[in-house]
């Protein structure tokens, strides 16, 4: 295939577009590491990181996926069989769980139907049953990526303190940070689990872990083995702006100049725009006549819609389609879902002519591959957008 003319719509959610500031900025000489000039870029770097995780406590980066700021959230905090208490949300829950076996910690899975977020009642439960306070962890998945649909951390919190229960908090906000409202210190979470590609609108390669002060003298006890992911000598360097081995400096170049673009739009204005996209999807979703998979109105998510396909139609050559049509990429239905759905990113850096476009080309996709749907869903997106 030859060039194609226009910019690519990467509307999966993660990794998001990343504008031209970031890229321009990532492309700046690689400097030591260990220099003067560096050290005043990580920090920077962390004192932005802190506004946006909302916290003053710690904030650690590794040079890795968010799948290693996973187990780095795990491994720092935890000894081996050590019970978590974790959630069958969708397929991002479940892949952490197994992060969770492997190292093995034992797991009380709660099953879901990948169409709701985590139940505080639940999770209230599940603690006042743990007499012996053998659950050293909780963990949620504020923003399940595989199925749109979002956790009430705030309330999952409440539970905890309602069961009056020890246990840690740990929450993945690897597709929430810096699109949906997220409050590390307020909301009292333990660890907070991120990385760059998603809300950041970095490449992938940079994992974050925000932590607590309970979190770090857990880590103090804590025998899980750990090497690359330890926290102790992190922190012990990073106080003077510098790395126990080497980070990825043009990432972090990225990234300062990433967190003076949210920071400079203001958070609440970013959070805004990332619910007045989802409701815009969503006007059109409904208006094509097909099902959104978030059951719960209180958990739809600002970040991305996920769209169920009618039975007897396949929703992966609807995205191939769209692809090969129109340039666009939409996000593939993972695990148990492929094939039923796809996904709409409309997180990170985006704007209502973004949206519009996304939306014709998911229009005009669903007439070419032949899926059943009512015409009209742009015309209904576009009437809201431009009310207010
Ligand atoms: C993308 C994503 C991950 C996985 O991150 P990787 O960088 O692929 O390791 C984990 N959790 C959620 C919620 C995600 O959206």
């Amino acid at each position: 295939m030859g060039y194609k003319s226009g910019r690519h719509f990467l509307q999966i959610p993660g990794p998001t577009n990343v504008p031209d500031r970031v890229l321009r900025a990532i492309s700046q000489a690689t400097i030591d590491h260990r220099g003067p000039d560096f050290s005043q870029l990580a920090l920077e770097v962390f004192h932005g990181l802190q506004k946006i995780f909302k916290t003053t406590g710690t904030v650690v980066i590794y040079p890795s996926s968010g799948t290693g700021a996973w187990e780095a959230s795990l491994v720092n905090t935890l000894s081996p069989g050590d019970k978590v208490l974790m959630f069958e949300t969708g397929y991002f829950a479940a892949l952490w769980r197994n992060v969770a076996l492997k190292l093995g910690l034992e797991v009380d899975f709660v099953p879901g139907d990948w169409r709701h977020g985590v139940d505080p009642t639940v999770v209230e439960k599940k603690l006042a049953a743990d007499r012996d306070r053998k659950i050293k962890a909780v963990t949620v998945v504020h923003n399940e990526t595989s199925t749109g649909a979002t956790s009430r951390v705030q309330e999952v919190r409440k539970a905890i303190d309602r069961a009056n229960h020890p246990a840690l908090l740990i929450v993945d906000t690897i597709s929430s940070l810096a699109s949906i409202d997220y409050r590390h210190d307020e909301w009292g979470v333990d660890v907070t689990v991120c990385c760059s590609q998603k809300g950041l609108m970095l490449p992938p390669g940079l994992g974050l872990n925000a932590v607590s002060s309970k979190a770090l003298e857990a880590s103090k006890s804590a025998r899980l083995p750990r090497s690359y992911w330890d926290w102790e000598a992190m922190i012990r360097d990073n106080k003077m702006g510098f790395f126990p081995y080497t980070p990825a400096t043009n990432l972090l170049y990225g990234l300062r100049e990433a967190l003076r673009m949210l920071l400079d739009e203001g958070l609440d204005r970013v959070f805004a725009r990332h619910l007045r996209h989802a409701e815009a999807t969503r006007r059109a979703v409904r208006a094509w006549g097909l099902e959104i998979l978030c059951l719960n109105l209180d958990e739809y998510s600002p970040a991305l819609t996920t769209v169920v396909i009618p039975e007897g139609h396949d929703a992966d050559a609807l995205r191939k389609v769209v692809l090969e049509r129109f340039d666009m990429s939409l996000g593939t239905g993972l695990g148990k879902l492929k094939g039923k759905v796809f996904r709409i990113g409309h997180l990170g850096d985006f704007n209502d002519l973004m949206l519009a476009g996304t939306l014709c080309g998911v229009e005009m996709g669903l007439s070419l591959a032949g899926i059943p749907y009512s015409k009209g869903g742009v015309t209904v997106a576009l009437d809201f957008l431009s009310s207010r």
